[in-house]
């Protein structure tokens, strides 16, 4: 446990939360400042401030617990969508360093946009990154 971190204190019950699942690895827990109402982040019990960080059982511990979360969204408020979103790094947005993944539930014209703004590849970028980055 890292003692100055929000979601330790939350899993150790020593800051209050809107807990809606748990199990022996994860808890979700509703997030207080929600882009949609049901919008829930999913958080390893250990500590670890990001991906990169984060040992890959826990990971899947995590991705586990997303998609009941994201099925008991579905079942409970009757959506059809989700996005599962995390931030790592600051300049990725994340302001919580304990690693965590956003379970954000979506309806149509409900008005959220994730959309990254993108342009179409050319053949010179596919080839010349794709070396770059292969392993
Ligand atoms: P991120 O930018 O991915 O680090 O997001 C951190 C999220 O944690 C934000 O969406 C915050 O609204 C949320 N958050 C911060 N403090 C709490 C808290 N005490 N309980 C629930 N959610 C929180
Ligand atoms: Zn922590």
């Amino acid at each position: 446990m890292d003692t100055d971190c929000i979601f330790c204190k939350i899993v150790a019950g020593k800051m209050p939360s809107s807990k809606i699942y748990e199990d022996s690895h994860t808890i979700a827990v509703l997030d207080i400042f929600p882009a949609c109402p049901g919008h829930t982040l999913v958080i390893p019990r250990d500590h670890h401030a990001d991906l990169f960080d984060t040992p890959a059982a826990t990971l899947a511990h995590v991705a586990r617990a997303s998609k009941k979360v994201a099925h008991r969204l579905q079942e409970a408020l009757g959506i059809d969508s989700v996005n599962i979103i995390n931030n790592s790094g600051a300049n990725a947005g994340q302001v919580v360093f304990h690693l965590h993944f956003h379970v954000v539930p979506r309806s149509g014209g409900d008005g959220l946009d994730f959309k990254l703004n993108r342009v179409k590849a050319d053949a010179k970028y596919l080839e010349e990154m794709s070396s770059r980055l292969k392993f």
